[in-house]
């Protein structure tokens, strides 16, 4: 049995978001096949010849050896310089239509959970609020139009779904393709 899978804060479950897939493939950092690759995004100017395992990910290698972010640092404002490299250098992304990027409560980037649909967000009601007020201030006024968009994340645009780690509250921004 392969070791278990390092824990990353920003991103808990990656297997579940697809992040992380069991695969017996030689890591292109440390040419190793630990049994799992990691397949979401990776930003760098350098070639890369395959994709990365968990553990050069987790410590930040892969970034450090090609010169790369896993993860962009659009969004993640007010957060601490630690944060910002814990999430764009030791954390995996995951897979989005349009350019995927974190969220931030308070002071700290969310976890990201996955990608949802409406009953998802509709469970944790302060997710669906926040995204319906971020949405409205986007300059979408015709809340017909809101409400049928909303109703149907999940059959088309689906919605990107994260935790807070401090307070535990639920976070989501719209994907579309
Ligand atoms: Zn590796
Ligand atoms: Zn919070």
């Amino acid at each position: 049995m392969s070791a278990s899978l390092p824990f990353f804060r920003y991103h808990p479950d990656p297997l579940a978001s697809g992040s992380i897939f069991a695969a017996a493939e030689t890591c292109a950092c440390c040419k190793r096949n630990r049994g799992w690759i990691y397949t979401a995004t990776f930003y760098t100017a350098h070639e890369v010849n395959g994709r990365f395992c968990p553990w050069c990910i987790a410590d930040g290698s892969a970034a450090e050896r090609f010169a790369g972010e896993v993860a962009d640092s659009y969004g993640l404002d007010g957060v601490s310089e630690d944060v910002l490299h814990e999430v764009t250098r030791r954390t995996p992304g995951f897979h989005a239509w349009q350019d995927p990027h974190w969220l931030v409560h308070g002071q700290d980037a969310a976890a990201f959970v996955g990608e949802v649909g409406y009953t998802e967000l509709a469970a944790h009601p302060e997710s669906l609020d926040q995204l319906q007020t971020d949405i409205r201030l986007d300059g979408w006024y015709d809340e017909n139009q809101l409400e049928h968009f909303l109703a149907h994340l999940g059959d088309g645009a689906t919605a990107m779904l994260f935790r807070c780690t401090v307070c535990g509250t639920h976070l989501a921004y719209a994907d579309a393709s």
